[in-house]
């Protein structure tokens, strides 16, 4: 549905490159729930922009492509990439940023943010029309009527999201992208924003990918799941056989640092910093902060290795596993 091969992109800053994905390989499969976990300022948000052909200066891809498989009127598959992809926003590939209060224009009602997106594709309809369309997808997705007449403020902020879910999938799109849905959300609004998610994605039988540092948030919606660190993708794979067997000395950290019920034991947070995407480390970039670091781990970058079926991690601690071939590599890593 959607590749990226050895893609990278970086950012154009007075001080220089900031290098936010580096070198990832990625495949989204029809009709699954992908996601993409790691700390704040990782490069999951910058790859979902990039798959969203979102690229605006001083983003920029320099090595590496997207593609993403359009399915023609007639049946047939075409592709495009980047440069391309934007053409099908909304109607193939549609996106829910981040901060639904910032998302949506504030001095617009909710019917006219609808009608703007609608009628780039629907000409024809009247507007009486569209409206009735809109109001019978609503009441599928359990949303009042209503809340096409409200400005986003007059909205709680888990309706405000809701309302996003709904016009980022009303045209039935291929691929959703949605980064940090449930961000500053309660946790029961947030458990009726993913459940709304995965009905969603059932009836539309689409691909999504969900970026969010909440590992709890993956373990409840996700069929596959990356995770980043420093521009990289380490470790993907089955989420479930990666929280039952996770083979990154950071996706473990990451798992342990979780809480469970019952379980009353201090958390420890993961210590140090991520390094400089300026000027990125040579070797495993996860180095200064990994309690199982050798001396090689500074100087030799690890290769993918695979530890299960449709999961691959990178770290010198698996050297003995077979190493992915590069086009294995976008399987594996995704
Ligand atoms: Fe830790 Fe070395 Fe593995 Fe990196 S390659 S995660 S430093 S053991």
């Amino acid at each position: 549905m959607l590749e990226l091969k050895h893609l990278s992109a970086r950012y154009d800053t007075v001080s220089g490159y900031v290098n936010a994905v580096d070198d990832v390989n990625l495949t989204i499969k029809r009709n699954e729930i992908f996601g993409i976990a790691g700390e704040s300022g990782c490069g999951k948000s910058t790859l979902l922009k990039v798959m969203y052909d979102l690229i605006q200066f001083p983003l920029e891809i320099f090595r590496g492509e997207v593609s993403l498989e359009c399915r023609n009127k007639d049946g047939s598959i075409t592709v495009c990439h980047s440069g391309e992809i934007h053409k099908s926003w909304w109607q193939l590939i549609s996106y829910i940023p981040q901060g639904a209060m910032h998302v949506m224009n504030p001095v617009t009602r909710v019917r006219n943010q609808f009608f703007d997106t609608v009628s780039k594709y629907h000409k024809r309809r009247s507007k009486r029309e569209m409206e009735a369309d809109i109001v019978q997808y609503l009441r599928e997705l359990e949303l009042p009527a209503d809340v096409l007449g409200a400005y986003p403020h007059q909205l709680s902020g888990g309706m405000r999201q809701r309302v996003l879910i709904a016009l980022a999938t009303f045209l039935s799109p291929e691929i959703v992208l949605a980064d940090e849905p449930t961000t500053a959300l309660d946790v029961v609004v947030q458990r009726g924003i993913l459940t709304m998610l995965k009905r969603t994605q059932k009836r539309l039988g689409n691909s999504m990918v969900i970026v969010s540092h909440d590992m709890g948030v993956h373990y409840q919606i996700t069929d596959r799941l990356g995770i980043m660190y420093a521009g990289k993708l380490i470790e993907a794979g089955p989420t479930m056989d990666i929280f039952e067997r996770p083979s990154h000395p950071y996706t473990r950290m990451l798992i342990a640092a979780l809480p469970r019920l019952g379980d009353s034991s201090q958390k420890e947070g993961i210590p140090g910093t991520p390094p400089s995407l300026r000027n990125p480390p040579p070797g495993c970039r996860f180095a200064e902060r990994c309690p199982e670091a050798a001396e090689h781990c500074r100087t030799a970058e690890p290769l993918n290795y695979q530890v299960g079926k449709d999961h691959g991690a990178s770290c010198h601690l698996l050297d003995g596993k077979v190493p992915l071939s590069e086009d294995e590599g976008g399987q594996a890593h995704g």
